[in-house]
């Protein structure tokens, strides 16, 4: 008996650690851990798509002849205790990259055969380097040794069937409810591959940065926890093939390329990848902190954002640039307090990935946005959200406003405010605080670091 350990890789179609479990011989017992250490952590809607996806995964196994184990505890102690208990020959499970993940899976090995089987990324962490063998940190020259490495081949298929698990303790799945615009499961995610794949791949050069379209896959949670595996979906993109496949498969290599950033640097989870950016004089604003949490800056592509965010659990990819560069440029505040506040609402959460996107949008990471760009949220609410769609979905309150103005209603004569019922200051906040005077302030706090 071989135990399949689940982390992040909760699918049973192309998944490698699986296969070699069965490969193996002696039979599967597929397990999860309720690891106390993550759960503790406040993620209310990551951990409901968590435990809807694993009551899923239960269902599928007991299709196949199958079912789920889940124990709760350390996995240093359960995963020993569990192999015990069923004289496993040995544990396989996906490798992961994250510094809790290697020293978790460090100690296990130092107790039972553990075999890491590779299938996060379409290439293992450590095999994008650079001629000398050390790590990329920037991304074009990673990506194109990425895609310079052999192409994947076909995604593995789904057993015909698994052997069965004996009488064995399996603890209840925690109750949360799942978030509504995310069903969970790898059916679920291969069916929005494949109507994304069918349709809006084709425009998404252009339609990934619309924020009142549906212009992206909406996948990434599926990834995050490996309902879909990196190489199913990369396969997809190059049949698809056209310059939109082209530059999603450019975001799939993001993915990898800040997995690769996290494992070879794990300091980044701590503070800026360039030492010298850590001391940037970041304001102490905790009022200005909540303002942004909850959605009432008063910049209405902001807010719109952070209500997507805190209502669904998911916020566009531009607007996700627009509102950290909000925290970080306009409000001073440091990245890592917007890090925090990201993973505690995000279904996709991801260490690398988040970390990624925070780090370049402070400009303090590897592949950054240098810390003049600035954005202005005017500017980007009217290029990326032109009708205001976007902004009157989230919203509500600025519903009845002009396009002319909303992305800047506190440019609206009194009248108007009225009329439309968004007075600023009653019905909406007027801006926290002025984007020109914001600017000039970060410009300063950057210089000569
Ligand atoms: C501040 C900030 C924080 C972020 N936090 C996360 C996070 O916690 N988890 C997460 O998965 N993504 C994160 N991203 C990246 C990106 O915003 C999301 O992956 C994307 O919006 C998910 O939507 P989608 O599935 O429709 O993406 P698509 O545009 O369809 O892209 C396909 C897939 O590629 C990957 N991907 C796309 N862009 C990136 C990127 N820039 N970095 C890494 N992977 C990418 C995702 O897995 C995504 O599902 C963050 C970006 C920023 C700027």
């Amino acid at each position: 008996m071989n135990i399949w350990w689940i982390r992040r890789d909760l699918r049973l179609a192309d998944n490698p650690a699986l296969a070699a479990a069965l490969a193996a011989g002696g039979g599967v017992l597929p397990v999860f851990i309720l690891d106390d250490a993550l759960l503790s952590q406040p993620a209310e809607k990551r951990q409901g798509f968590l435990y809807a996806g694993l009551n899923i995964l239960d269902e599928d196994l007991r299709r196949l002849g199958s079912r789920l184990i889940v124990r709760r505890g350390d996995p240093r102690v359960e995963i020993p205790r569990l192999a015990r208990e069923v004289a496993a020959g040995s544990v396989f499970a996906e490798h992961d990259v994250s510094p809790y993940a290697l020293r978790r899976d460090a100690a296990v090995a130092a107790q039972v055969d553990l075999r890491l089987v590779h299938g996060l990324g379409v290439h293992p962490a450590g095999a994008v380097t650079r001629p000398d063998g050390g790590p990329y940190t920037v991304f074009t020259p990673y990506s194109r040794a990425w895609k310079a490495l052999p192409a994947p081949g076909q995604p593995l298929p789904t057993p015909a069937a698994l052997p069965p698990v004996p009488e064995l303790h399996s603890e209840t799945i925690p109750d949360l409810p799942a978030p509504e615009n995310f069903p969970p499961g790898e059916r679920e995610a291969r069916g929005r591959l494949n109507a994304f794949i069918n349709g809006p791949i084709d425009a998404y050069g252009d339609g990934r940065n619309r924020l009142d379209l549906d212009g992206t896959s909406a996948l990434s949670p599926y990834l995050r926890f490996g309902m879909l595996s990196a190489r199913q979906a990369v396969v997809a993109a190059r049949r698809a093939a056209g310059p939109g496949a082209e530059t999603w498969l450019n975001e799939l290599i993001w993915r990898e390329f800040y997995q690769s950033i996290l494992y070879h640097f794990p300091h980044v989870l701590h503070g800026a990848f360039r030492p010298a950016l850590q001391s940037i004089p970041w304001r102490d604003a905790p009022e200005d902190l909540r303002a942004w949490q909850a959605g009432l800056t008063g910049y209405p592509v902001v807010d719109a954002g952070m209500r997507q965010l805190a209502a669904t659990g998911w916020m566009h990819n531009r607007a996700r640039m627009i509102t950290a560069s909000f925290l970080v440029k306009d409000l001073l505040i440091n990245w890592q307090a917007g890090e925090r506040w990201f993973m505690r609402q995000l279904v996709d959460g991801d260490p690398a990935a988040n970390n990624g996107g925070w780090q370049w949008t402070a400009g303090t990471g590897t592949d950054a946005a240098p810390y003049f760009r600035i954005f202005n949220p005017v500017l980007q609410g009217q290029k990326f959200d032109p009708l205001g769609d976007y902004v009157r979905r989230w919203v509500p309150e600025l519903a009845a406003v002009p396009e002319k103005y909303i992305h800047a209603p506190w440019e609206m004569p009194a009248e108007e405010q009225s009329a439309s019922r968004a007075v600023i200051g009653r019905d909406y906040p007027a801006p926290i605080v002025e984007h020109a005077f914001a600017r000039q302030r970060t410009l300063e706090a950057y210089a000569g670091k």
